[in-house]
């Protein structure tokens, strides 16, 4: 998967890109990531990457022209790829998302500053537009990283054998279940005696229950949308009785 990142501060990008699982990934050579820097396509002697809103009000708008230079250039180098505004507009990233992404060759990532983009830049070169929530950041910047991560971890390989991206939250519709690791007893609170048994049936079940039982409690709305099995329905009914019962 090639990554293209338009961006007017490629420095912000050298931390998060150069740990763990993105840096493996990277020299695996399952992912590509070229940053661009805006501002080396504005022609003026300024190297002016922005001017005022026409209509007037407060701040700045991102002009059309350095954009779609800096577009242009790299859509030749990757004709495949596709240009993906980061907008909290857009649609929200999230699981579904992100594995419909991994499905591309390559994705250039348009992150934009001050009030945004010049609209014709949408109008004209957008293919898809992602937003990480109902907020507003300062910049396109994080929302490139949340989107190269997430897919990144979806990309067969991506993750070491002992990772999986399968029993991750969200991997089959549920949140995932809770972890433990030694010590088995830290201030007070043991770890679940079905994980210390050994016995591989008892932790499947266990964990089934337990991605269920906070399924239920946190995002209700995501149980309403999963396909129960027959064993599902039997672990939902014991949790309902555990609760009515307050444990
Ligand atoms: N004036 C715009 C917000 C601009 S914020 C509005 O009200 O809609 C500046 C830039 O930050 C945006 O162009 C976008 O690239 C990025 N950004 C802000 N919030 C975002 C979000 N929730 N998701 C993704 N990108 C976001």
């Amino acid at each position: 998967m090639i990554f293209d990142i338009l961006t007017l501060f490629p420095g912000m990008f050298s931390g998060p890109f150069d740990e763990s699982i993105i840096k493996r990934a990277k020299e695996k050579q399952l992912i590509d990531i070229s940053l661009h820097n805006i501002r080396d396509w504005a022609v003026d002697r300024h190297q002016t990457a922005d001017d005022a809103p026409y209509g007037g009000g407060a701040g700045m708008v991102m002009k059309p022209e350095p954009l779609a230079a800096c577009i242009e250039s790299v859509k030749a180098l990757h004709p495949e790829s596709t240009v993906v505004l980061t907008s909290p507009q857009g649609r929200r990233l999230t699981h579904r998302v992100a594995t419909e992404l991994t499905q591309k060759p390559g994705l250039i990532i348009v992150c934009g500053r001050y009030e945004g983009i010049d609209e014709r830049i949408r109008s004209i070169y957008a293919e898809d537009d992602i937003s990480l929530g109902d907020f507003v950041l300062s910049g396109g910047e994080i929302a490139a990283m949340a989107i190269v991560d997430s897919v990144t971890r979806l990309i067969p390989g991506a993750l070491g054998s002992s990772d999986s991206a399968e029993s991750d939250s969200f991997g089959d519709g549920l949140l995932e279940y809770p972890h433990y690791t030694r010590p088995p007893e830290f201030k007070g609170l043991s770890v679940p005696p079905s994980l210390l048994s050994g016995n591989h049936e008892f932790i499947r079940k266990w964990r089934r229950k337990e991605s269920l039982r906070k399924t239920r409690t946190l995002r209700p709305d995501l149980l309403s949308k999963v396909t129960l099995t027959r064993e599902d329905r039997k672990l939902l009914a014991e949790i309902e009785q555990e609760e009515a019962h307050g444990r």
